[in-house]
């Protein structure tokens, strides 16, 4: 499973990573996922909390990518 996060629509509320720390990354910098603008691979066994943390994001900035 494969997702995207958008780079402009992403603004920083955290809570992809809230529901998913070992999916979703923060950057330290300014707390906006650190992985926007690209297209990540979610770990084996993770697909359920990566959907909650797809579900919690108010800007709808990560989709699932088709493969
Ligand atoms: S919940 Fe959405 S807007 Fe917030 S950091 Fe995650 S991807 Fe960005």
């Amino acid at each position: 499973m494969k997702v995207h996060i958008d780079a402009e629509l992403c603004t920083g509320h955290g809570r992809c990573a809230k529901y998913a720390p070992n999916v979703f990354r923060l950057s330290d910098e300014d707390g906006y996922n650190a992985d926007r603008g690209a297209t990540i691979e979610v770990p084996a066994g993770e697909e359920k909390n990566a959907a909650m943390g797809i579900k919690s994001c108010p800007e709808r900035a990560i989709t699932v990518v088709e493969e």
